[in-house]
């Protein structure tokens, strides 16, 4: 963020810039569509809300041709990119390949978020995404296999080494999303996967859960993994755009509120009823209500909101300095508005 843009950050606060955005329409009209193409996973990862999914939403896949009929109706409301990925393995659906075809004839972007475990003649059918998220957190083989359970190091090596290596894979923008405990040996991560072209670090948060009592989103630890996550803290100001800036679809239709409402739990209808019809759903609407004026009852325990302190950041990005110049990766670093490039 520039020194200009931080400045008015702070003297207009998250709130504000909230509603005059919202007032400017500069948020509120969805420009992504995320959709889940298969519900289901081939891991079991100890931090991931699929541990609380309700056993009727974890398997299950779109048809090609329900996918091909939302995503003409996107293209013609406006929708700029398109993210197969919100609880699941996207690559594990046979018509992987049919489904990117379909969204690439329609001039979208299209971004896949994979734990590289499916065999190589799938992982061809990338060479024409826009953005490729990897999902790993092990920095060796023991890290690797307790984090994605019961994924194997070998495979995830031996695909990683391919996309990077590839003619046809080469361009395509590959980012890993970083979550940290207090366990992770950075440099060792930076040697193993630092040839994509950017880590994004962040602390390993709480997954959501929802209290269908009081109607809330509440974040749980994951017990497993309890002596090695930080300890986060609820942040005060609590300012979320994806209500206003997101569809997100569920393989069976059923919109959720965002990607971090993983089972789908509000009732915002179905998107075989229209994109106009959910954008005009009242539980959204109140929800975006609650966000602009500055009560956020639904959304309040949203695991989002559990932030590090400054100590927590200040020691993290000492570790991540020290990591980066006894690796020298040739990715990009970014932690918050810290970057580490060579
Ligand atoms: S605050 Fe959390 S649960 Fe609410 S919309 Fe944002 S990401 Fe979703």
């Amino acid at each position: 963020m520039s020194f200009l843009k931080k400045i008015i950050k702070k003297q207009l606060g998250d709130l504000n810039i909230l509603r005059a955005k919202y007032f400017l329409q500069k948020t509120g009209v969805p420009k992504t569509l995320r959709i889940d193409i298969t519900a289901f996973c081939n891991a079991k990862c100890p931090f991931c809300p699929r541990v609380a999914m309700p056993n009727s939403r974890l398997s299950g896949k779109m048809s090609l041709e329900t996918f091909t009929s939302i995503i003409t109706e996107a293209a013609n409301f406006g929708i700029k990119t398109v993210k197969l990925y919100i609880t699941s393995e996207p690559l594990l659906h046979p018509k992987f390949s049919e489904f990117i075809d379909f969204v690439k004839s329609k001039n979208l972007d299209v971004q896949v978020s994979t734990n590289l475990s499916v065999l190589q003649h799938r992982l061809k059918d990338l060479a024409k995404v826009n953005k490729l998220q990897l999902s790993i957190e092990g920095w060796d083989k023991n890290s690797y296999e307790k984090y994605r359970y019961p994924l194997k190091y070998e495979r995830a090596r031996e695909n990683y080494n391919f996309l990077i290596n590839d003619e046809n894979l080469k361009s395509i923008f590959k980012e890993i999303h970083l979550p940290v405990t207090k366990l992770t040996d950075l440099k060792k991560f930076f040697i193993l996967w630092g040839n994509v072209d950017s880590i994004r670090i962040d602390f390993m948060q709480p997954y959501n859960d929802f209290n269908i009592k009081n109607n809330t989103f509440i974040s749980k630890f994951p017990l497993q993994l309890k002596n090695e996550i930080y300890q986060l803290e609820e942040k005060v100001d609590k300012i979320c755009y994806d209500p206003f800036d997101e569809i997100v679809v569920g393989f069976d239709g059923k919109v959720h509120l965002c990607c971090l409402d993983f089972h789908a739990e509000l009732p915002l209808g179905n998107i075989e009823n229209g994109f106009a019809n959910i954008l005009e759903n009242q539980k959204r609407k109140n929800i975006q209500k609650e966000f602009l004026t500055g009560s956020v009852k639904t959304c309040k325990g949203c695991s989002q909101f559990m932030v590090a302190s400054k100590n927590q950041k200040d020691e993290l990005i000492k570790k991540i300095d020290k990591a980066w110049k006894v690796s020298k990766p040739n990715s990009k670093i970014i932690f918050y508005d810290k970057v580490w490039e060579k």
